[in-house]
C-alpha cells in the first residue's frame, strides 16, 4: 500500500482542481519525487511510475472535472479493425431508410 490508498489523496483529487498526487515510488523515484501528471487515464511520474487507481475512482475523477471519458481510447476503432473485431456501429435489423434508396443492396 502507498499514499494512493489514503482517502486524503482521493479527497483532494476530487475537491482540488489541478491537484495531482506525488509519485508513488517514494524513496525509489529517480525524478526527485515530483507531483505526477494526468496522462488521460492515470497519474504518471517522470521516473516511469504510474498510479493504479481503480476504474471507479478514475470515473468519478473524470466526471468531477469534466474530463472526456474516452480521451485516451480514441484509436480503439482502428485497433478493432486491425484485429478483425467488427466495431459496434450500424445497428442490426430494420433501420430507417437512408437518404439514398438503393434497393439492390437488400441481399445478405
Ligand atoms: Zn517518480
Amino acid at each position: 500500500m502507498n499514499a494512493l490508498a489514503t482517502t486524503t489523496v482521493r479527497k483532494n483529487l476530487l475537491e482540488r482542481e489541478g491537484y495531482t498526487p506525488y509519485c508513488g515510488e517514494a524513496l525509489m523515484c529517480t525524478a526527485g519525487l515530483p507531483r505526477t501528471t494526468w496522462d488521460g487515464a492515470q497519474f504518471r511520474c517522470r521516473c516511469g511510475w504510474r498510479s493504479e487507481f481503480p476504474a471507479d475512482f478514475i470515473a468519478a475523477y473524470k466526471a468531477r472535472w469534466g474530463i472526456p471519458c474516452d480521451a485516451s481510447t480514441e484509436p480503439d476503432f482502428f485497433t478493432a479493425m486491425a484485429v478483425g473485431i467488427p466495431p459496434i456501429s450500424a445497428p442490426a435489423g430494420p433501420a430507417p431508410a437512408p437518404a439514398e434508396t438503393t434497393s439492390e443492396q437488400e441481399n445478405e
